[in-house]
């Protein structure tokens, strides 16, 4: 992992950093690039707009690692508000949570209880609950509460990191499940024990992960996501998808990208039928969501810079 990307992830940390960066105008401008606003409603008038170009989208409000029982009932409370929403603006829109922001840390069995009734809500509102991976303590918590809510509920699906040693084992546990499975780099700071250092690991672990999915999702036993930018990789597996008869259609494999970034990649994906989602993020709570997005590729800080300027 490169000296930038780990300053920039060690700085995502920083209570100091988030209240002395979140207040300066050029830094909120910068942000913008990346999410419509910092309110619901600007979010979903992101996704309706997309819906118009074909694009579906997942809405997801910034937050994690909550200090109280209250405010992860508030988030839980916000997100039934959200798919309400969806449902009255009969918008193409999915959810994603943190289970930290859910209150993961504070009580287990109330975070579980706060996704079973968001799972219940997405049903109702023909919507669909994914649930984010967080940092590699996480995991272990988070795919537990995964399997209980999926035992429960069809329209539920959990991230995996690629980068983590660990996830060609997880894939293997989860997929008797008949999961929903968005595969992903891996976002975080993690040390070379648990997640594979080089790029170019990561990328070939992605490669076979994603193989194994598609796979499953050819015998119609998964529903796989494929949750990256990385339009070189998109070609492969798209070629993979062929090969085992998939022809990238609705209920084939999709593609998830996050708001701001390869937009016109991902119209064009979606022109040629590939199922596209784009992540949307809102909320107030972005600076340690921001400075991720910054350490996925530093050149992105010469962008803020040019804000100052
Ligand atoms: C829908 C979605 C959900 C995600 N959920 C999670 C999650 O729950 N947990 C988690 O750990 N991570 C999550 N991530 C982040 C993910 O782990 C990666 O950090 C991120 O997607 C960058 O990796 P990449 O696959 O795009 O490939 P890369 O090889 O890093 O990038 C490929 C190309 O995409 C472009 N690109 C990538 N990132 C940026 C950026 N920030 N700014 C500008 N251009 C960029 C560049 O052109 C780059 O060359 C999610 C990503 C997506 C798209």
């Amino acid at each position: 992992m490169s000296l930038a990307r780990r300053l920039l992830l060690r700085a995502s940390r920083s209570a100091w950093l988030a209240r002395t960066l979140r207040q300066r105008a050029f830094f909120r401008r910068a942000v913008r690039r990346f999410m419509p606003g910092e309110e619901l409603s600007a979010a979903l008038d992101a996704a309706a707009g997309l819906a118009h170009a074909g694009l579906g989208s997942v809405l997801t409000q910034l937050g994690e690692q909550v200090t109280s029982r209250d405010e992860a009932a508030g988030v839980r409370d916000h997100y039934l508000r959200v798919l309400d929403e969806i449902r009255q603006r009969q918008l193409p829109a999915e959810i994603s949570v943190k289970l930290t922001h859910l209150g993961l840390e504070l009580n287990p069995k109330a975070c579980l209880q706060h996704l079973l009734s968001l799972a219940a809500r997405a049903a109702d509102a023909r919507s669909f609950l994914w649930i984010d991976m967080e940092e590699s303590r996480y995991v272990d918590a988070t795919l537990e509460l995964y399997a209980a809510v999926r035992a429960a509920h069809e329209r539920v699906g959990v991230c995996l990191q690629a980068y983590l040693r660990r996830t060609p084992a997880d894939l293997e546990t989860l997929l008797p499940l008949a999961p929903g499975i968005r595969l992903v780099k891996g976002a975080y700071n993690e040390p070379p024990a648990v997640a594979f250092p080089r790029k170019r690991d990561v990328d070939a672990a992605y490669a076979v992960l994603a193989g194994r999915l598609l796979e499953r999702a050819a015998r119609g036993a998964a529903r796989a996501v494929f949750g990256t930018h990385d339009l070189g990789l998109i070609v492969r597996l798209r070629e993979r998808g062929l090969a085992l008869g998939l022809t990238g259609g609705e209920g084939a494999y999709e593609v998830h990208m996050l708001y701001g970034i390869q937009a016109a990649g991902q119209r064009a994906l979606a022109r040629e039928g590939v199922p596209v989602r784009v992540l949307i993020s809102y909320g107030t709570h972005w600076f340690p969501w921001y400075m991720r997005r910054l350490a996925e590729r530093p050149a992105n800080v010469w962008f803020v810079l040019r804000h100052l300027l």
